[in-house]
């Protein structure tokens, strides 16, 4: 059994932060999160894992690693598939 400590979210910056705002609605708000992202010792492993749910999510909305959503759609058009780890 994996120790949820040792997930990689565990060490997500946006848990020290209010989750709406990656969801904001005004641009300060989404500047702020992405810059949160770029800081987060763990944005690889989200970008994989978010690059997996926008293959998977026609309807995603947010920021994600520091992407916006429709990035990440765009994104998945040019890659091959990937595996979320953890
Ligand atoms: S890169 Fe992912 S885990 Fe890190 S702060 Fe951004 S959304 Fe959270």
């Amino acid at each position: 059994m994996t120790d949820p400590d040792q997930h990689w979210t565990a060490h997500a910056a946006c848990r020290q932060h209010d989750p709406d705002l990656w969801f904001a609605s005004t641009h300060h708000g989404t500047t702020r999160a992405t810059q949160v992202c770029h800081a987060c010792p763990v944005q690889q492993l989200c970008l994989d894992d978010a690059l997996h749910l926008a293959r998977h999510t026609p309807g995603l909305t947010g920021i994600w690693a520091g992407k916006h959503a429709t990035e990440l759609r765009r994104a998945t058009k040019n890659t091959p598939p990937t595996t979320p780890k953890g």
